[in-house]
């Protein structure tokens, strides 16, 4: 694959710190920016001390990109900045650290996208490959970047990568052998200017795809017009002919003439949106020739990631989970449907736009709403005509309060609906402090 000599980098947090040191390893000269001041970008620095780059920190330079005829952007980087959309109107090239790796790697890549529960199902396919074929690289959004693959040489039987609609913005040649898309509602409708902007970006897994390839979708999804790949679908409802759905306690999989079955308790996660995941996860391994009992004690061990509705602590007869992770209306939707009893929800955080009334149908179940965060008088404004609710300050006032409020055999959910930026640093953040708060109660 020809790179030119001279590439620009933006973004230096993990994915760019790899993609630097791919780069150097391949001779190019390298330049550096990031929005952050470098007395923030320490610890990457550092990483790159052996290496030769020339870096830019603290606020953009027009200059920087639009001297280099190749740009390549972090995950974590808006493609709509102006002065990429300058550089492209130049002609200069932009492409995702995941583009950039995926033309080196020669493994088939099975990529795993939607609004919801990409990181869960990415964890449940690597088991079940692990499981079979012990070498199998599990990475992508969350954790290592494709890039770190490529730039350790490493050769696995497959790479099971997690992708998020932004990353998906900046591919051209992107082609996995399996695409899955697992939903599309309502999130980060501060950075897209519409939902139907953010729903393109996500079909664009499918966008380089061969008739040779899979491409696997939630029954639910509109219009599959133009995709290339042999489509197979899921459904928590509906039986499927070529794919996997649900049926009376039990997970089906069709295909090519075989039927596999496997008891839903099998698995140890709770709720429809996880019936979902595990149907897909099932489907993903029979295309790739797992046998059933790797596949069923992958489904038996694997408990389910932190921070995703996760029981935390039974206080008399009352349970708390913790559902930090949930950062859109769905999730939290799909956490009052997995749990049991009258919930006492707290919920609220930095705000993103979307509205919150696709909760109207699960408030009869809310006993009372404890809000807090930026978002909660709009919260308050859409859902709070439905239950008793609260504003609190802080997280620690809403634990207690939510403690006061539960009755005997209900739930305290912690699901924010939002994402942790207004209070916290990260949404693991949020949820360890709201589990400490639990156990010192
Ligand atoms: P992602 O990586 O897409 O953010 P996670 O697996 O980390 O997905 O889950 C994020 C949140 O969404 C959690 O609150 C989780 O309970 C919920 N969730 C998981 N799977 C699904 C799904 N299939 N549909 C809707 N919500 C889901």
């Amino acid at each position: 694959m020809n790179l030119p000599d001279d590439i620009l980098i933006v973004g230096l947090g993990m994915t760019g710190v790899a993609t630097a040191r791919f780069l150097s390893q391949m001779g190019k000269k390298i330049t550096i920016v990031d929005e952050k001041p470098e007395q923030d970008l320490f610890a990457s620095l550092k990483a790159l001390e052996d290496i030769r780059f020339i870096g830019h920190f603290g606020s953009h330079r027009r200059e920087d990109f639009l001297d280099h005829p190749l740009i390549i952007i972090s995950p974590g980087v808006d493609s709509d900045l102006p002065l990429l959309k300058e550089a492209r109107e130049k002609g200069i090239k932009v492409i995702g650290e995941m583009e950039l790796a995926s033309r080196f790697i020669v493994e088939p890549i099975i990529a795993i996208t939607g609004t919801n529960g990409k990181t869960t199902v990415t964890t449940i396919i690597g088991e079940m490959f692990k499981k079979a074929f012990g070498n199998i690289f599990v990475g992508g959004n969350i954790g290592d970047p494709l890039i770190n693959y490529v730039l350790k040489g490493a050769k696995a039987r497959a790479l099971i990568a997690e992708v998020s609609s932004f990353q998906l913005e900046t591919i051209e040649t992107f082609r996995p052998q399996t695409s899955i898309l697992l939903n599309i509602t309502e999130d980060h409708l501060d950075r897209y200017r519409s939902f139907s902007e953010y729903k393109d970006a996500k079909y664009r897994i499918f966008e380089n795809q061969q008739q040779e390839d899979y491409a696997i979708l939630n029954k639910n999804l509109p219009d599959t017009d133009g995709i290339q790949a042999k489509r197979l679908f899921f459904s928590s409802k509906d039986e499927i002919k070529e794919g996997s759905f649900y049926q009376d306690g039990l997970m089906i999989v069709r295909l090519q003439g075989q039927e596999y079955r496997y008891e839903r308790d099998a698995s140890p996660l709770i709720g429809v949106h996880n019936t979902e995941n595990l149907l897909v996860a099932l489907l993903v391994a029979h295309i790739h020739g797992i046998e059933k009992d790797c596949i069923e004690e992958a489904l038996k061990e694997f408990k389910g990631l932190p921070h995703r509705i996760e029981a935390v602590r039974r206080i008399d007869n009352i349970l708390f989970f913790n559902d930090s992770k949930a950062t859109n209306v769905d999730s939290t939707k799909r956490a009052l449907e997995s749990v049991e009893g009258n919930v006492v929800l707290i919920a609220g955080g930095k705000d993103k736009g979307g509205s919150y009334r696709a909760l109207e149908s699960q408030m009869k179940k809310v006993r009372a709403l404890i809000l807090i965060g930026d978002a909660k008088e709009r919260i308050k404004a859409e859902l709070g005509k439905y239950s008793e609710t609260h504003l609190e300050s802080d997280l620690s006032s809403a634990v207690k309060r939510a403690l006061q409020i539960a009755k005997d055999g209900d739930v305290v959910l912690f699901s924010p609906m939002c994402s942790s930026f207004d209070m916290f640093k990260s949404y693991k953040d949020r949820g360890n402090q709201f589990k400490a708060m639990v156990e010192s109660l």
